[in-house]
């Protein structure tokens, strides 16, 4: 086992995974830019290193800066969390040269997934079912007229570097399409480095709809159920919960054999998310993410199992001390993404927390690096809290969020939690009854 990791990250992030490591008896050094000396991470972390000043570009993703820190400190190994370098395959192998355990899958998995058209081509190969749409990427405007007039309109354009919902257009008609892929590919362009995009079937009314997986470097491979992550603003998640009220047993059964399967084919290792959207009863394959997801405590409270616990022993050669018949899923589980943001404008709202009460209780569950007195800075993701609710039942999930949320008091900034207060109380979400569009049509919210 490890002795000391490096933790390559800031925020929730970085304290969840220094918890891990602590429970398994291994030292951690936090890595912090000039803007987080005052962080909770560096504060509980047994060492940390300044790698750099607050723009993420000069600090936390500086892979130099980074390994050089875990030189210094003779850490085994690193953790990317996240964000920052969590999907970047040639940091990943330059922490493999450099002698350390990289926490996480094979540089070549990372780079086969992070181009969003070989994985939809790896995974229609590995017999997942994928978004009808282009072969390959769209090389020239009749290719993406004559691909779009078979697939039918309304179609989506997609960047093949994409991320984060950026570099996304949609064309309800031909006479959209040219300019939409126009946009996509100088949106792609400003945002990757990469104007490389493809073209998929828009489907109007899924559901997105992800199951978690976790294999170790010996071929046994698991699949931990799905997570429904269809409440969001702008391509980005703001509500997850597990199981999905769209699933019954079968289905979910079906859908992670296949995925399980396929990830043993793939011979991938440590932890992963196969993304799909589901509508009218189908699912279709749209990314893998290679690295922890924010989301991944919803996966955790179901199935009592520590992922990251898991990620660490998986890194360090371990194998996995479970199979599939082994994983049960327990009661229902909700977590809410509370963001540093006016609840109706969703403007930023950096700055000093002045009063901090986090909610308790059985079930429930706060993953957040906030204290009172600590100064929310401006430069990095604006997601500062995620409470993680579990339940016997979807409703008595709902119960305790609903009294967690009121206990909660963030004061000094803005956040959401006003629009989770409101959420939880809304008739179509307590039915489950919701795809990806609901959120911003939910009433009265400005997107
Ligand atoms: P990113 O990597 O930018 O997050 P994804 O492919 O994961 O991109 O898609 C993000 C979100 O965009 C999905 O959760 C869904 O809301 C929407 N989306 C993606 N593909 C489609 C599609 N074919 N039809 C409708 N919505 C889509």
């Amino acid at each position: 086992m490890f002795e000391k990791v490096l933790i390559a990250n800031r925020g929730e992030i970085a304290l969840r995974i220094h918890r891990a490591c602590q429970e398994l008896g291994i030292a951690t050094v936090a890595v912090h830019s000039t803007a987080d000396a005052e962080a909770m991470h560096v504060r509980l972390a047994d060492e940390s290193v300044c790698i750099g000043p607050p723009a993420a570009r000069d600090s936390y993703l500086n892979a130099a800066a980074i390994l050089s820190a875990a030189t210094i400190t003779g850490a085994d190994a690193i953790h990317p969390g996240y964000g920052f370098l969590s999907e970047n395959a040639e940091f990943a192998a330059m922490v493999e040269e450099h002698g350390l355990a990289f926490i996480g899958p094979s540089p070549e998995h990372i780079r086969m997934m992070g181009d969003k058209v070989i994985a939809k081509w790896t995974a229609r190969k590995l017999g997942i079912p994928c978004v009808p749409g282009s072969e390959g990427a769209i090389t020239n405007p009749e290719m993406a007229r004559k691909v779009a007039g078979e697939i039918g309109y309304p179609v989506l354009i997609k960047a093949a570097a994409g991320g984060g919902g950026r570099g996304m257009k949609v064309a309800r008609s031909e006479s959209e399409l040219l300019e939409a892929l126009r946009m996509a590919k100088a949106e792609a362009g400003a945002a990757f480095g990469n104007d490389q995009v493809y073209l998929e079937k828009y489907l109007s009314h899924p559901r997105h709809i992800e199951i978690q997986v976790i294999a170790d470097s010996f071929g046994n491979a698991v699949h931990l159920g799905e997570r429904d992550c269809s409440l969001q603003r702008k391509h980005q998640k703001v509500l997850e919960e597990s199981p999905s009220a769209a699933l019954n047993d079968k289905q979910r059964k079906e859908i992670g054999e296949i995925v399980r399967a396929a990830i043993t084919k793939l011979g991938y290792r440590n932890a992963g998310t196969i993304e799909f959207l589901y509508e009218d009863g189908k699912f279709y394959f749209i990314e893998m993410n290679t690295r922890l997801q924010v989301e991944h405590p919803v996966t955790e409270m179901v199935t009592g199992l520590d992922l990251v616990r898991e990620q660490i022993k998986i890194a360090a050669g371990g194998t996995l001390p479970f199979r599939q018949e082994h994983v049960r899923f327990h009661g229902h589980a909700i977590e809410c993404r509370i963001n540093a943001e006016d609840p109706e404008t969703f403007r930023p709202s950096p700055g000093r927390i002045t009063a901090y009460h986090a909610p308790g209780g059985l079930g429930v569950r706060v993953d957040s690096a906030l204290y009172a007195g600590y100064a929310v800075p401006p430069h990095y993701d604006s997601m500062i809290a995620k409470l993680v609710v579990h339940g016997t039942s979807r409703n008595e999930c709902l119960m305790r969020l609903r009294r967690a949320l009121d206990e909660y008091v963030i004061g000094g900034i803005d956040t959401t939690l006003p629009l989770h207060r409101r959420l939880v109380r809304e008739p179509a979400f307590i039915d489950g009854n919701y795809d990806i569009h609901w959120l911003e049509k939910f009433a009265g919210l400005k997107v």
